[in-house]
């Protein structure tokens, strides 16, 4: 099948298995150029096959020697449909890993389920018997509630009052208005459903009681602040809702595992191209004009070094640092005066006349589909290529 990026929205609905092969193999080899990190020995990852998630599991496995257990919900080939990029991520990444001497382990399925839960509880036991992290980096419009049934969906909206904002096409350069009303009540309740903290702390419940948590082990989640810019539509919208959520529930789980000497933190990462980041109104053109600021300040980091930094100087140093809200910020060079002074600055003059000049969408462009496996150096997009991969071990 020769394959091509097919794009709806900011949705691709093509991936390219060497390409995106490619792009794990580059993250792999940025983290086998570092020290080695006295950190992780059995990890689950559940959102494991894309963005943080995934860059979380290379940096367990080749900067620690860690196995791991990935959870995610991707889709194999089919017919004429390609697999999803988690999928040939996931196959790139185990069998890598494999070769590299780390037992790895992939459940497909909906993480938010008992079913899947009990799956991964059964692969820990019989494979690694404990779990030492549990990185929870699962992104998802939707989520089915595991007792109740009931569907919940998340939305990214204001508060309040309605928000009106720059934000861009990424596809066309196109920049206009963005409008979003604000969210009723039951959206914003929703929301925390979805993106908040439940699941998490439902994950570790189940871990406990199975007994596959290892003394002493370590839970880390994503959150993210940003900048006045964006505080309408996310930190003070829905999702930020969802995220003091999320927060709130790492110092919960904190106080649970503290008397085993465990741990549980939320990270707070930097804006960056994701499946996830992408559907976000105005989001695109903030990242644009950071990225832009960023690479000039030579501070740019894109999901793997973020991750990098967070395990070998936060999460694994002799002493992990935290704000005065007890949250990892790995957010910190993003959030720098003179970074955000500068990005302010190119937000008030970005305009579609200006914008390639202004901000990095050409970068954000070339990303977006680097994440499905496309515009990566060394690939032949002419090329037929065989669409149906195995991932080397599946459950
Ligand atoms: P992403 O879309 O790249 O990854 C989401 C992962 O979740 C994928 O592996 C996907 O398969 C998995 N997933 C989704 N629904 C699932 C389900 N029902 N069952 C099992 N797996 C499921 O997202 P990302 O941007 O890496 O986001 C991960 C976390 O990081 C989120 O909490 C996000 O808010 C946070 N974060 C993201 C950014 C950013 O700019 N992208 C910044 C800071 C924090």
């Amino acid at each position: 099948m020769i394959i091509q990026p097919k794009t709806r929205g900011f949705i691709c609905t093509t991936a390219h298995p060497e390409g995106c092969a490619r792009q794990v193999q580059r993250q792999i080899d940025y983290v086998k150029g570092q020290a080695a990190i006295q950190g992780p020995r059995n990890v689950l990852v559940v959102g494991a096959s894309t963005g943080y998630g995934l860059a979380s599991r290379i940096v367990s496995a080749f900067a620690s020697g860690a196995n791991t257990i990935g959870v995610y919900f991707d889709k194999p080939a089919e017919g004429a449909r390609t697999a999803s990029a988690g999928w040939y991520n996931s196959a790139a990444f185990e069998a890598a890993a494999q070769e590299a001497g780390s037992k790895s382990f992939s459940i497909v399925g909906d993480a938010f389920s008992d079913e899947i839960k009990a799956q991964t509880i059964d692969l820990i036991r019989s494979e690694l018997g404990s779990v030492d992290l549990v990185v929870y980096s699962v992104a998802s419009p939707r989520r089915v509630h595991p007792k109740t049934g009931e569907v919940f969906s998340s939305v990214i909206k204001p508060l309040g009052d309605t928000y009106t904002n720059k934000t861009v096409n990424f596809h066309s350069g196109e920049v206009t208005e963005a409008r979003i009303e604000p969210a009723t009540e039951d959206e914003v309740r929703q929301t925390i459903a979805v993106m908040g903290g439940e699941d998490w702390q439902m994950w570790i419940d189940a871990l406990r009681e199975a007994g596959v948590l290892a003394e002493g082990a370590t839970t880390v989640a994503y959150s993210y602040i940003g900048p006045e810019i964006t505080h309408a539509v996310y930190r003070e919208g829905t999702i930020g809702k969802a995220k003091n959520d999320l927060e709130a529930t790492a110092l919960r789980l904190n106080d649970q595992l503290s008397s085993q000497g465990g741990r549980a933190y939320v990270s707070v990462n930097k804006a960056l191209v994701t499946q996830s980041s992408s559907a976000i109104p105005v989001v695109p053109l903030y990242i644009s004009a950071l990225y832009k600021v960023m690479k000039e300040k030579e501070l740019h980091e894109g999901c793997i070094e973020q991750m990098y930094r967070l395990f070998s100087e936060r999460l694994y140093a002799a002493q992990t640092p935290v704000d005065e809200k007890g949250l990892i910020r790995v957010d910190d060079w993003e959030m720098r005066e003179d970074v955000q002074a500068e990005v302010e600055k190119l937000w008030a003059e970005l305009s579609t006349e200006n914008v390639y000049e202004l901000s990095d969408l050409e970068g954000y462009r070339r990303e977006f589909f680097q994440l499905f496996g496309f515009d990566t150096e060394g690939v032949d997009y002419e090329a037929d290529v065989n669409p149906e991969v195995a991932i080397p071990n599946l459950r």
